[in-house]
């Protein structure tokens, strides 16, 4: 077997790091899955092996997220970006709101108003961070609800600006909340029961590119538009058990064994607690430095992903090179908001996190004047 000491620290937003203990399973479990003599990638999605890996996989998830009897599972493909049109297909009648936190609620409000111009329904613009430079959610007393809305939209953690929305939102308790938990799904314990529709792109925080999770409230299948693709259509996807089509069939097996990872971790509260003392670990360091920012209000911040940025960005070339030269990857942030960004899903851990901090202690001592 090989040892996995070659693995760098990989900050990357995603498609993100996974844990050691998955690739060494899924290396082992290669060319030969459970004694059938064939790797899930040549699987039939129909045959019992699969099935019985898509069950598994969909079990523990339940497990994991405490999910209620009356949501199902759809395993899909797309990834978070095409649920911006499946959740006006599915869902818009009348007005929609949406809240603008960030550059993906931002996507999600656009792609809806492309349906809200077809004739589908209207778009309330809830608030926006914008005009803030999405350094903060915009406070409740701002925000104005439309009556009766079909929905409300929401990212919970904006991947790329570092704001997160802490705790459920308060809208009308008839209103379904639908959230796009791309980076933050099983990354703190949440309650299902207060969503009409949970959406996620596995390749933050669960597994490779390529698979979407959705999960959705039962009374909300059966409403999309005639229009609507059936390989985004809830209902109909529910109905066929994810399988309306081919389904990412290794993607949804090596989630599978992520969520048997977090099992065994302990679950969600226990990689919560480690998430918080790594987020903990980092912020605390960059607020003691004059080195480093992050204009993040207190509030908001994100406990995934850390953006930061250099005093003097003359040297963020220079911090990007020396990081890469030490095994600190991905750390350059998105280019839509320039900086610094470390992604610290559930996949890396504390002793990680603290040689990023004894790495960047260690720049800051070497350049500052
Ligand atoms: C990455 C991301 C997306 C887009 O995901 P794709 O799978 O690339 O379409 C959407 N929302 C959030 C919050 C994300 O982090």
């Amino acid at each position: 077997m090989p040892t996995f000491d070659h693995r760098v620290a990989n900050f990357c937003a995603g498609p993100a790091s996974m844990p050691n203990a998955v690739i060494e399973r899924a290396q082992a479990e290669l060319s030969n899955w459970h004694g059938s003599g064939m790797s899930v990638m040549e699987m039939s999605h129909r045959s019992g092996a699969f099935i019985e890996i898509a069950r598994h996989a969909e079990a523990s998830l339940r497990q994991l997220m405490g999910i209620p009897e009356n949501y199902r599972v759809l395993f899909l493909q797309g990834g978070g970006s095409m649920q911006f049109s499946a959740v006006p297909l599915n869902l818009l009648h009348g007005q929609a709101d949406y809240l603008d936190t960030g550059i993906w609620s931002a996507k999600a409000l656009k792609e809806a108003q492309r349906y809200a111009a077809a004739g589908l329904g209207n778009i309330n613009i809830v608030a926006s961070g914008k005009a803030n430079g999405y350094t903060r959610v915009p406070d409740r007393t701002e925000w104005q609800l439309s009556d009766n809305a079909s929905y409300f939209h929401y990212c919970p953690n904006e991947t790329i600006n570092g704001v997160a929305l802490y705790g459920v939102p308060d809208v009308p308790s008839d209103v379904p909340l639908v959230a796009d938990m791309s980076s933050c799904i099983l990354s703190e314990p949440i309650e299902v029961s207060r969503f009409g529709v949970i959406y996620a792109g596995a390749q933050k925080n669960i597994g490779p590119s390529g698979l979407t999770l959705v999960i959705v409230r039962e009374d909300l299948l059966g409403r999309a538009h005639a229009v609507c693709p059936s390989v985004v259509n809830y209902e109909q996807q529910a109905a066929n058990n994810s399988m309306l089509n081919t389904p990412p069939t290794f993607a949804w097996y090596l989630a599978g064994l992520v969520f048997d990872w977090l099992l065994e971790q302990g679950g969600v509260e226990v990689i919560y607690q480690q998430n918080l003392q790594k987020a903990r670990t980092l912020y605390d360091f960059i607020d003691s430095s004059d080195f480093y920012h992050n204009g993040v209000d207190k509030d908001n911040r994100s406990i995934m992903n850390i953006p930061f940025t250099l005093a003097d960005s003359e040297l963020d070339k220079a911090f990007l090179q020396a990081a890469d030269a030490a095994g600190f990857l991905n750390l350059k942030g998105h280019r839509t908001v320039g900086g610094m960004r470390a992604s610290i899903y559930n996949a890396i851990d504390l002793p990680t996190v603290q040689r990023l901090v004894e790495f960047m202690a260690r720049f800051a001592q070497q350049h500052s004047k």
